[in-house]
């Protein structure tokens, strides 16, 4: 038999069957709790070279992990969004702050943070995917804010599709809250959790186990634990590259990081063959990351409110994938750590594997002060206004050394979306874009619920 010249799709835990690209989309998480990684990664070299133009290259370095599991024309369909949904007509431009010094601005989509760019195409992917099976799926989705506000913009109103978005109570800006909730959209339930992201994102997790949720239906998640999402964020970074053009080969990408789902697919377009100086994971003080690179301990411990909101993770789910990969593939070592891990919140990383992940990644973390310092900063020498991600990000970068190549900070989202923040750090509040303007006005829909499966399973009961 001819190997296939698409990659199939197997768990980071070793124990689910193979499935294709829909086959992943579709569900979320593999059956034995793991993560989905392809079996192989496809190469960059001649489909990125000869694209041109963002929704092209998306489609060109998306085709072979979708392979034939999707009808001819789905892809290059979603990635047409790339270009309509964005307000800037480089999609995502690259900007130059101070020399060797840039900012890849990724917020310029409807809800103005970078999750809108690859949960935009998987809208399209999944409707498509639905429609050809004749099936539905309920798609369950933990929010830190910004995940959450682009899922219900992508499949609010979208056939075939219900949304359940759990985000925690009053850990969101209002703005990220106003998007999700003054949708409109029949499709959609808001649930407000009393605790924390990962709270949220622990619920999610036992929602896509529930047998009786699960029996008969299909539930899956389009947080950065599912592919599609992921493979989503990867066509970027070779965007930025094409940008940097000569000196692409050396840059430095400082990605701001909760679930690591960004960084991984920066970690991805390198492993596709992006030539790369270096990643670099910079978290807030929710630093399990850090804490995992430096001391080989990956413990969850409570995570604390911060200006960056969408970061306060202490149990960012895409480790998984990144052990699975630097342990040369071990799913059962894989497997071992993250049920230990998910049992007791801590776990001892072996030395080979820290070793081989510090080749991979550096992860840094910047306190609440930097975070401010920076944007005040960098108002002040360039007169632009950022948010407290990108700030995060920013800081981190300006601590390398620019002299071995250029380094990219990752703009994830648009300011106006946590005024506070900017207004703490500036003394002013930040201008709205377009695509923010008029929240207020609307009608907010959303369920407060204890932190429970029960209470999760009544509230989705009352609505099914
Ligand atoms: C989600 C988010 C992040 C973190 O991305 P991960 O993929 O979860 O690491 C950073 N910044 C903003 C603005 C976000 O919305």
């Amino acid at each position: 038999m001819a190997a296939s010249p698409f990659p199939a799709y197997v768990s980071t835990r070793g124990s689910s069957p193979d499935v294709d690209f829909v086959g992943a989309l579709l569900a979320g998480v593999a059956p034995d709790g793991g993560l989905y990684v392809p079996t192989f990664w496809p190469q960059l070299t001649e489909t990125a070279a000869a694209a041109t133009g963002t929704a092209d290259l998306a489609a060109a370095i998306l085709a072979p992990f979708v392979g034939d599991s999707l009808p001819a024309g789905t892809l290059d369909r979603a990635a047409a969004r790339l270009t309509d949904q964005f307000s800037h007509p480089d999609t995502t431009p690259l900007v130059e702050l101070e020399s060797g010094l840039f900012v890849l601005e990724l917020f310029h989509g409807p809800t103005a943070a970078f999750k809108d760019y690859a949960m935009q195409m998987v809208a399209v992917l999944a409707e498509a995917a639905l429609g050809a099976r004749g099936e539905r799926l309920l798609l369950v989705t933990a929010t830190s804010g910004d995940t959450g506000a682009a899922a219900v913009r992508a499949f609010g109103g979208v056939d075939r599709i219900d949304l359940v978005v759990l985000h925690p109570l009053g850990r969101v800006s209002p703005v990220q809250r106003l998007q999700m909730t003054t949708s409109g959209a029949a499709n959609v339930l808001n649930l407000a959790v009393r605790g924390d992201f990962d709270d949220c994102q622990r619920l999610v997790k036992g929602l896509l186990a529930h047998r009786a949720l699960t029996a008969g239906r299909r539930v899956s998640s389009v947080n950065s634990i599912n592919w599609a999402r992921l493979a989503g964020q990867i066509p970027y970074y070779v965007s930025a590259a094409q940008a940097l053009g000569r000196s692409a080969g050396k840059a430095t990408y400082v990605v701001p990081t909760g679930n690591f789902g960004d960084a991984f697919a920066g970690w991805a377009a390198r492993r596709m063959g992006l030539p790369m100086g270096g990643l670099v994971a910079a978290t807030n003080r929710n630093d399990a990351l850090v804490r995992a690179l430096e001391t080989g301990v990956y413990e969850r411990i409570q995570a604390e409110p911060t200006a960056s909101v969408s970061m306060d993770v202490q149990a960012p789910s895409n480790f998984e994938r990144l052990v699975f990969e630097a342990s040369g593939r071990d799913s059962a070592l894989t497997r071992g750590l993250f049920e230990d891990f998910s049992r007791h919140g801590r776990v001892t990383l072996p030395s080979e594997l820290l070793a081989a992940l510090r080749r991979e990644v550096s992860a840094v973390s910047v306190s609440e002060a930097e975070t401010r310092h920076e944007m005040a900063r960098t108002h002040a020498e360039t007169g632009r206004v950022i948010c407290p991600h990108t700030a995060v990000a920013l800081h981190a970068a300006r601590r390398l050394d620019r002299s071995a190549g250029p380094v990219v900070a990752l703009s994830t989202a648009h300011p106006a979306k946590f005024p506070e923040a900017v207004e703490a750090a500036l003394g002013f509040a930040p201008e709205r874009p377009p695509q923010l303007e008029g929240l207020e006005g609307r009608t907010e829909v959303f369920d407060t619920i204890d932190p429970s499966l029960d209470a999760v399973l009544a509230a989705i009961g009352r609505v099914d």
